[in-house]
């Protein structure tokens, strides 16, 4: 399924590529450069291979690189809906459309984001 997507973005489907997607497509929230070369460390993927490949995949289009705020750019598969983040611990969670209405017909809005407590730092 990967490889179909891949290839239809117009990339070669590669090792590396195919295992960033099957770890965000398992991802509840989107994912640091470094969390993902954790994860993929255990495959065999060193850290630049990892880099480029999201970079890749973000450029073509298959990916999301959202910047929350804290200079840490995070990648999930390519969506649209608002974020959550934790100003205490930094947790970030997804939200779906149906947590928050945005009005669009004020501008084109490219991304969305919350700040506040999450619930375990209430
Ligand atoms: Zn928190
Ligand atoms: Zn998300």
């Amino acid at each position: 399924m990967f490889k179909a997507l891949i290839h239809k973005a117009g990339l070669r489907s590669t090792p590396a590529r195919l295992a960033v997607l099957a770890i965000l497509s398992k991802a509840t929230k989107p994912m640091s450069h470094g969390e993902l070369a954790d994860c993929l460390q255990t495959q065999d993927f060193d850290r630049a291979t990892v880099f480029r490949n999201l970079n890749d995949l973000t450029e073509a289009g298959l990916l999301s690189r959202i910047d929350l705020g804290d200079h840490t750019w995070r990648f999930e598969l390519k969506a649209k809906h608002p974020h959550f983040v934790c100003t205490d611990c930094g947790d970030v969670a997804c939200l779906s459309d149906n947590d928050i209405q945005v009005s669009t017909k004020l501008a084109a809005i490219s991304e969305v984001l919350l700040k506040g407590h999450c619930g375990e730092c209430l």
